[in-house]
């Protein structure tokens, strides 16, 4: 009678681990490879586990020092990603095309005015400002032309 040889494979990338050694990964049904994967993968898992703040504090200092590289890699890993087709925007009162804003100029002025009482304030003060200065301007160009009508042209 011929004995039937059971074949063992890794439970992860499927190699014959039949004639392996019985350690560790043999035991645990893996490959060598995928064993020695495994054990460090958990290794570093509680690792991060147990140092977490330290890793973390580590890292946003490097991030803090190196501003221009964060920036950078940022720059990089955007470029990567795949364009998504932008929606156009419109602003929620008017419904004209806006950038990233809620409303568009106008219509952010006019809310803000009527919901901000500090801005309003502001814009009071120059808007009286600004006609202040136009009624000056408009009574100097009055003088000019009046001087103008009244000087008379100088006979030669
Ligand atoms: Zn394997
Ligand atoms: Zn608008």
């Amino acid at each position: 009678m011929e004995a039937t040889v059971q074949v063992l494979t890794c439970a992860r990338c499927e190699t014959d681990i039949t004639g392996q050694r019985d350690g560790k990964s043999k035991r645990a049904g893996l490959c060598a490879r995928c064993g020695r994967a495994e054990r460090l993968s958990t290794y570093f898992k509680r690792y991060y586990q147990r140092n977490k703040e330290k890793i973390l504090e580590k890292n946003r200092r490097w991030a803090r020092e190196n501003k221009e590289r964060v920036a950078e890699l940022r720059r990089i890993r955007l470029s990567k990603q795949p364009k998504k087709p932008k929606e156009p925007k419109f602003c929620i009162d008017c419904g004209t095309v806006v950038q990233r804003a809620l409303r568009c100029r106008k219509c952010y002025v006019r809310n803000k005015y009527h919901t901000d009482a500090e801005y309003r304030r502001k814009r009071l003060i120059t808007t009286k400002r600004w006609a202040q200065k136009k009624r000056e301007e408009a009574r100097l160009h009055k003088m000019i032309d009046s001087a103008e009508t009244t000087a008379q042209p100088v006979a030669r």
